[in-house]
């Protein structure tokens, strides 16, 4: 960055001050990029908190997830099929991952990243113990996940705002007892059932209110129940402007910090870990983040000089962001999924898992 930029920068912060953070409320924050994308004729800008270190766009709307859903190459992919489910229960626990690692190589939708694998060792650990779950899939999409549980026993419902995918999740995987339902947009400010576990994947970023969505999904567990939620660590690229999907797709960018302090505030006795997801076929230790980690200084002022608009996903803010995915591309994720398989070598991903045990 030259002085010219960096002065630049610096008068922008300071003169777009005041729009108010999602997450956290504060009105410390300071305009990153203007006209970071563009949807239907609305602009959306990056923004910065500087008080709890998370992006946020400068627009809040109604997201059209159904639009979203149909077009986004990586939702498409995580639609698993009924005979794929089948025929891994079949093989039994001892080739369960090794067959979920083989069927990705061969470009079938399973996602061996830790996302998913920490939630299907839970269920599949309970069925070994004798012990059924209620399960509650927030956002389950095409719901795959759901197929591996009901056929192990436990009681699982999926919801999601977008039909077309419950439909589709309910003709799959309805066979074998999962439920699934479609909910409005503000299902968890009313739903009032508990459950043993709750997952929620990639999820949080899209909700125009995800303080009040994480409250809503707190609320609801069982005691000793956890809560799976996974959402793009904006940790592991904290120099890009907008480091995942642009808006209106992802709203929030939120950081392991911001993430366990607003855990903490609504569930005071929580256990919380949160860890990255990585992938490949091996089971790895998980790596708890250490209390060192979570309270080293967030350096992602954008003021510094340090600061480097490197996104490779910023720079056309003049093309409608959805029309970016093409089905037929062969997502990053899943090349690095499948290279990391290939050479038997793990790979740290970009998105982080909190899990929330309430006690
Ligand atoms: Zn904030």
């Amino acid at each position: 960055m030259t002085e010219a930029e960096y002065g630049a920068t610096l008068d922008r912060l300071v003169s777009s001050r005041g729009l108010s953070c999602p997450w956290c409320n504060s009105t410390s924050t300071g305009l990153i990029q203007k006209d970071v994308s563009r949807y239907r004729g609305q602009s959306f800008d990056a923004w910065h908190c500087f008080a709890c270190g998370i992006r946020f766009a400068s627009r809040i709307g109604s997201p059209d997830y159904s639009a979203i859903a149909r077009r986004h190459a990586w939702y498409r992919l995580l639609a698993s099929t009924a005979d794929t489910v089948e025929s891994i229960l079949s093989h039994g626990r001892e080739v369960f991952w090794p067959l979920m690692a083989a069927s990705f190589i061969h470009s079938l939708p399973w996602n061996d990243d830790r996302r998913y694998r920490e939630f299907l060792s839970r269920v599949i650990c309970a069925n070994d113990e004798g012990r059924k779950l209620s399960i509650l899939d927030a956002g389950c999409a095409r719901g795959f996940v759901g197929g591996i549980a009901a056929s192990l026993g436990h009681e699982y419902l999926g919801v999601d705002v977008d039909a077309e995918s419950v439909n589709y999740a309910a003709d799959q995987f309805g066979r074998f007892g999962a439920r699934y339902r479609v909910v409005p947009q503000d299902w968890y400010q009313s739903e009032s059932i508990t459950f043993d576990l709750i997952l929620c994947s990639d999820v949080i970023e899209h909700i125009p209110d995800p303080t009040g969505f994480l409250a809503g999904l707190l609320k609801r567990l069982n005691v000793g129940g956890a809560l799976i939620l996974t959402t793009p660590d904006l940790d592991s690229r904290r120099m890009h402007v907008w480091a995942t999907d642009l808006p209106p797709i992802h709203y929030v960018i939120l950081n392991r910090k911001a993430l366990e302090i607003r855990i903490k505030a609504l569930m005071p006795d929580a256990k919380t870990e949160i860890f990255n997801e990585d992938f490949g076929p091996d089971p790895v230790e998980r790596q708890a983040l250490s209390e060192i980690q979570l309270q080293r200084p967030i350096d992602i002022d954008p003021a510094s000089p340090h600061f480097a608009y490197d996104a490779a996903n910023v720079g056309r803010p003049r093309v409608e962001p959805l029309r970016r995915y093409d089905p037929s591309e062969f997502h990053l994720t899943n090349a690095r999924t499948a290279e990391a398989l290939m050479s038997e070598r793990r790979r740290s991903g970009s998105s982080m898992i909190a899990v929330v045990t309430r006690s």
